[in-house]
């Protein structure tokens, strides 16, 4: 689906979509779950994900941590996720993105319709200002590239065995090693330095990542943060690869 297809969808609360979800957080979403709770970034990681933020918590019983009965409790802050569903979105390697229909959750209550497009659905669920910042934590992705060619030798290094490893601990849910970059990607807090707003706070977390990447020597940590980054922000591990 492009920005110009009809489509609709009238959310009715149902809570049912709020369940056994795999919601995978940027950055940017975990600044606004705190946000929505009143909370720290790094007290938000703690309460509201698993992999050390890079994936939204759900319960034993299959509902979201931040659901109480049919009512999400960050709805101002809820991820970009939440707030494309039932859409999903798929960037195309050769650039530019689509939209897709994700299936919707059984007895789901919500309505499809095509009274609108793709962009009135986008604009009216908060959706852009999620998809500005992604792109500029996006920006990294090149800081993070830049770094490893400066510390790897790929002639002696085997790229494909230096890349599954560092896809293997980005991806990791148990077992991983301490990464103070992966640790710091959804710890905006850390270098607040005092900002006075949002914006000002991702600007000055982007250069705080940006120091950590220039001086981190371990070229593993490099990769596999940049790769969690990638993924974290709806790219394919292969954005940072190639
Ligand atoms: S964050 Fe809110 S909208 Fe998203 S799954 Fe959890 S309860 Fe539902």
């Amino acid at each position: 689906m492009e920005r110009s297809t009809p489509f609709s969808y009238q959310c009715n609360q149902c809570g049912r979509c709020c369940h056994n979800q795999v919601i995978t957080l940027s950055p940017y979403d975990v600044i606004r779950l705190a946000g929505a709770a009143g909370i720290s970034t790094a007290e938000a990681v703690a309460r509201f994900t698993i992999g050390r933020g890079a994936t939204l918590k759900f319960e034993q019983d299959g509902s979201c941590v931040a659901l109480t009965g049919t009512i999400c409790t960050v709805h101002c802050g809820r991820p970009l996720a939440c707030r494309l569903y039932p859409l999903g979105l798929e960037y195309r390697r050769q650039g530019g993105e689509r939209y897709v229909l994700v299936e919707a959750a059984i007895g789901s209550m919500g309505i499809y319709g095509d009274e609108g497009t793709v962009e009135d659905f986008l604009g009216a669920q908060g959706v852009e200002l999620y998809l500005a910042m992604n792109h500029r934590y996006a920006e990294l992705l090149a800081s993070f590239r830049a770094r490893i060619a400066e510390i790897v030798d790929f002639d002696v290094v085997e790229p494909r065995e230096f890349w599954r490893r560092a896809v293997r601990e980005a991806l990791a849910e148990t077992g991983f090693e301490p990464s103070r970059l992966i640790d710091a990607l959804f710890d905006a807090d850390r270098f607040s330095f005092h900002a006075s707003s949002e914006t000002e706070l991702v600007e000055n977390h982007i250069a705080g990542l940006r120091r950590l990447i220039l001086e981190e020597r371990d070229a593993v940590q490099l990769a596999s943060a940049a790769v969690r980054l990638a993924v974290s922000l709806g790219y394919s591990p292969l954005e940072v690869i190639s």
